[in-house]
């Protein structure tokens, strides 16, 4: 190899070996500049963990001092609780789940009076051991091993009741065991030997205070009952003596003792229905019985003493309640007696209203049953509003000047209030003070029969009734009751008003004592005015001659108070009359205004044989006032009347029609013929024109024409009977031709 090779070839070498050097140097430096950052990190983590330590430091420090406040606190707690705890006259106690005492305070094991045992650690089997061997605890004759076998049994139950036990000293502890959660039972042992002395003391004071109670009664009972037998003899006697032929001195006396037996007889008798009462020897006896029955003859009883005194006594049962009920009808009617005996005794003018209503109650095991809510309302004295409550109590009036002049012995509404609570009732009082009073009892009872539907069913005849009655009370009563039949009412208070409002009544209720016109008056009025509707006459009395349904005026009286069953039969008994002619065909009415006497003679001879119903007006007042309650189906029309005259009586009648009702053929009468007549009178309102002499066929053609659906023809087949013509004529008319 030449030296220029070798030249060349070492200085390769020599580059090689610069550019390894190089390289080493630039990798050493790279790794120097790593280790740099790497131990900058390190140092500033050294920091951070630095600062780190130092807080949590910091940390402990502070919560090492709460702790030690917070176990201060823990201490205190603990002790004021203990302090309490061991102040309790109460025993208290806790067991740990394995039913290991925990701790107990100085009452509880004070019990165990120094025994070394009883004391926290001890099991509870091992202080029911105790109890039992040492006689601690009172355990009569019961097996002790069976008594602890109880009581541990007990202990492990879920829920321990609370348990009475009798110590050896006569206390009584009552045991009340709580389970916590984790098993922890607290025990508190309560001493209530002072509440169970006091309950039997009182146990035993009331047991004496029934017995006297009951002694006292049936002493009262007793007695009562004694005394009744000789004051029956005193006043039987007294009564025999009266028929004994007496000086009137000696009558007087004689009376003095028989009226002062029996008012002392009746207080004996409240005295001895109280007692018995109270004694517990009062039974019901349930039987059928006729509640509505048992009201009205009480109100018959009454009404002599209510006339006397002047006042309407009235009676409302509800028309739809049956009448026949289960219960006990002496002591249903001893109550309402009483009731209905104050309302007259504290009324003295006005009226007392017995009223009775009733719910359908449940149907139980004993059938239907109804909810009866019976009231006596009167219009007397009334009981003020502090007095009120008072007054079913025993032996208490109200005491007042009011009061004082009526007798009484204050036990009647006591008795009452008794008898209605034993029957399962209720009974109160509503009252103002010098307006009245109202008394009322529920009841529910069973019912014995219920109401024939059939009794409420009116004959299609009756639709609308005109019910003239003066008093208030007795008017509505009417009218709610005929509403509840399904009759459309009209009410008013005089005859005279009656008079005025007869258009399109059917049938008419009237009191019979009014002041002007009275109720047979009324009924002779109406049969003068032709009205043929059957009258009900309302009177407190029936069967005097003057009111004989025979004498035609009437068709029915009844007597007042207004009781259901005679209102239901007067409604039937006078329906038909009025259905029949409602139902089939009736006979025309025919009304005819004329004021000369002779004409309407020929008028009616005319119409003599035809099967109407005729009716004259004298005038055209009376033909206007018979259009209204006669309702004709043609009316024949004299043109000169004196008064009204005919064709101011049509535009009256054409007037009535615009009020409703269809349109009346009227037709003119006139001596008259004259043509402008003749258009004057149809522009009046009349439809047809007759001139008089009167011709029989045509009348009869325009009674003819005139013929309603439900009416008859005009031409009767056979007259003999006579009864349906009515010539409208009085014997005087005759007379006079
Ligand atoms: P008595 O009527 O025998 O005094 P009650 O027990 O029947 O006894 O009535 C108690 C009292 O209640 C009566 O004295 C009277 O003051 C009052 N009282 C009862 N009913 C009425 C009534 N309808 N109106 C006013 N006060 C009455």
């Amino acid at each position: 190899m030449s030296l220029a090779n070798k030249l060349a070839e070492e200085r390769r070498a020599r580059l090689a070996a610069q550019r390894l050097l190089e390289q080493k140097q630039a990798e050493l430096q790279a790794a120097n500049r790593k280790l740099g950052k790497h131990a900058m990190r390190l140092s500033d983590e050294i920091v951070s963990t630095r600062a780190e330590v130092e807080t949590v430091r910091d940390e402990n420090r502070r919560v090492k001092s709460d702790l030690t406040v917070a176990n201060q606190k823990v201490e205190i707690a603990e002790r004021r609780l203990w302090h309490s705890i061991q102040t309790f006259q109460d025993g208290f106690a806790v067991f740990d789940a394995e039913s290991v005492l925990i701790a107990a305070n100085h009452a509880w094991l004070s019990v165990f009076d120094g025994l070394e045992e009883a004391r926290p650690g001890i099991r509870y089997v091992e202080i029911l051991q105790m109890l039992t061997d040492e006689g601690i605890v009172d355990i009569g004759e019961t097996d002790p091993a069976q008594w602890r076998e109880r009581m541990l049994d007990r202990w492990q139950g879920n829920d321990p009741a609370p348990e009475v036990i009798r110590l050896w000293n006569g206390a009584y502890i009552k045991l009340i065991d709580e389970r916590g959660q984790d098993g922890d039972v607290v025990n508190l042992a309560l001493n209530i030997t002072d509440t169970i002395r006091y309950e039997k003391e009182l146990k035993e004071a009331r047991r004496r205070a029934e017995d006297s109670s009951r002694a006292k009664s049936s002493f009262l009972a007793n007695m009562s009952h004694e005394i009744r037998t000789p004051m029956n003899g005193v006043v039987g006697m007294a009564e025999l003596l009266m028929e004994t032929g007496l000086t009137t001195e000696q009558r007087l006396y004689a009376d003095t003792i028989r009226n002062s037996g029996e008012a002392l007889l009746v207080i004996i008798n409240d005295v001895l229905d109280y007692s018995k009462i109270e004694a517990g020897k009062l039974v019901l006896h349930q039987e059928p019985f006729d509640l509505e029955r048992a009201v009205l003859e009480l109100v018959m009883l009454m009404q002599a003493n209510a006339r006397s005194k002047g006042l309407d006594l009235l009676v409302d049962y509800d028309m739809f309640l049956p009448s026949r009920f289960t219960g006990d009808p002496g002591r249903v009617r001893q109550v309402l007696t009483n009731l209905m005996g104050n309302a007259m005794k504290f009324t003295s003018e006005g009226h007392v209203l017995v009223r009775v209503v009733g719910m359908p109650g449940d149907a139980g095991d004993s059938g239907e049953t109804a909810r009866l809510h019976i009231t006596v309302e009167d219009t007397g004295i009334g009981i003020a509003s502090d007095k009120v409550q008072h007054i079913f109590g025993e032996f208490n009036q109200v005491e007042d000047a009011q009061n004082r002049k009526f007798e009484g012995t204050g036990l009647g509404l006591a008795i009452s209030k008794k008898l209605v609570t034993l029957m399962g009732g209720d009974i109160w009082v509503e009252s103002i003070e010098g307006r009245g009073s109202s008394f009322g009892i529920a009841l529910t009872l069973p019912v014995e029969a219920p109401l024939d539907p059939e009794l409420l069913r009116l004959p299609p005849g009756i639709r609308r009734a005109l019910i003239v009655e003066p008093h208030d009370t007795s008017r509505t009563i009417l009218e709610k009751q005929l509403g509840a039949l399904g009759v459309e009412t009209r009410a008013c208070t005089s005859a005279a008003e009656a008079l005025e409002r007869l258009e399109g009544v059917d049938l008419v209720l009237s009191d019979h004592h009014m002041q002007a016109m009275d109720g047979m008056e009324l009924a002779e009025a109406l049969r003068e005015r032709g009205h043929e509707m059957p009258v009900i006459l309302l009177s407190p009395s029936t069967g005097s001659a003057e009111q004989d349904p025979a004498r035609g005026f009437v068709q029915a009286v009844v007597q007042k108070p207004v009781s259901r069953p005679d209102l239901l039969a007067a409604l039937q008994s006078v329906a038909p009359e009025v259905a029949e002619e409602a139902e089939a065909s009736r006979a025309m009415r025919v009304l005819a205004a004329e004021d000369n006497r002779t004409n309407r003679l020929v008028f009616s001879k005319m119409v003599q044989a035809l099967d109407i119903k005729l009716e004259f007006a004298e005038d055209g007042a009376q033909a206007v006032a018979l259009f209204q309650s006669f309702r004709p189906d043609i009316v024949f029309m004299d043109i000169s009347m004196p008064g009204m005259d005919g064709k101011e009586a049509t535009a009256h009648i054409r007037a009535i029609e615009e009020r409703g009702g269809g349109h009346v053929p009227i037709v003119a009468m006139t001596a008259h013929a004259m043509d402008g007549d003749k258009a004057g009178i149809l522009g009046s309102g009349l439809d047809h024109y007759l001139t008089k002499p009167l011709r029989k066929d045509a009348i009869l053609g325009h009674i003819r024409d005139a013929r309603p659906a439900g009416a008859r023809p005009p031409e009767a087949e056979v007259q003999s009977d006579g009864g349906r013509t009515n010539t409208g004529l009085s014997g005087e008319d005759i007379a006079a031709t």
